[in-house]
């Protein structure tokens, strides 16, 4: 596949290989037609931007190669009836230094919306048990300083603890520690909490599992 990025801006997405493999000629110079200085590889937000960015710098003797046959990557819009459903990303997290939200502002596409009231998330279990909001919240609340220390070790360089090299190893040693101190009923549905938020986390970062994700 093909797309244009930028007036000017080369941006040939195809499956690895294969806009050699179309080619008719084997005398070399197939290679020579195709060669850029710069290869952008993937043409989701990273590679798009990595794109715009040498674009931007007067860089045009670039490609931009895509195994899909659409850009975006995990950023996906589909259309179901009159609606529009994000597959993939659909927040924009955090306003101040942005590059996203600013440019979303200067292209029009958000509004300051004061929301009236707190939303209200539920969770319920495989048997359709809800489980109380404070069990929920004060969950949220261990996790996320879980995920704020993983932070500190990468900040501050302070070396972990024998044995954990991973996020997921860090997580998984936070969230054996506070679970210690419930009865095994209330350990149980903490944890259903905690695995639900790992795999959310992996959704959002990529990896196959977080202890695929180094400390340092
Ligand atoms: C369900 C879901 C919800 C999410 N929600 C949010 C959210 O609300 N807010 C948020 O900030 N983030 C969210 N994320 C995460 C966000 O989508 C990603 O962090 C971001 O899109 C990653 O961009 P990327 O360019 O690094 O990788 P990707 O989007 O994965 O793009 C990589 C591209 O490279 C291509 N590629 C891979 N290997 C090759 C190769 N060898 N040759 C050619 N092309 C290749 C792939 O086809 C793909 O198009 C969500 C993710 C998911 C899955």
């Amino acid at each position: 596949m093909a797309a244009s990025l930028s007036p000017g801006a080369a941006a040939a997405a195809a499956a690895a290989g294969s806009s050699v493999a179309t080619s008719a000629r084997f005398d070399g110079l197939e290679y020579a037609e195709n060669y850029s200085r710069f290869l952008v590889i993937g043409g989701g937000a990273a590679g798009l931007s990595a794109a715009s960015h040498l674009a931007r710098c007067g860089v045009r003797d670039f490609k931009l190669l895509e195994a899909r046959n659409r850009l975006g990557g995990r950023i996906l819009t589909t259309q179901v009836g009159s609606a529009k459903v994000e597959l993939g990303a659909s927040w924009i997290h955090g306003v101040l230094g942005n590059p996203l939200y600013e440019l979303a502002v200067s292209q029009r596409l958000v509004d300051v919306v004061q929301s009236p009231k707190p939303h209200n998330v539920a969770a319920v279990t495989e048997e359709g048990r809800r489980l109380p909001f404070s069990v929920l919240q004060e969950t949220y609340e261990a996790y996320f300083w879980f995920f704020k220390r993983c932070e500190e070790y990468f900040l501050c360089k302070y070396q972990p603890p024998e044995g954990v090299r991973s996020v997921g190893q860090h997580i998984e040693l936070e969230i054996g520690i506070y679970l210690q101190r419930f009865p095994p009923q209330q350990r149980h549905v903490r944890r259903l909490v905690f695995d639900y938020l790992l795999k959310r986390e992996c959704c959002i970062t990529g990896a196959y599992k977080t202890v695929s994700c180094f400390l340092m």
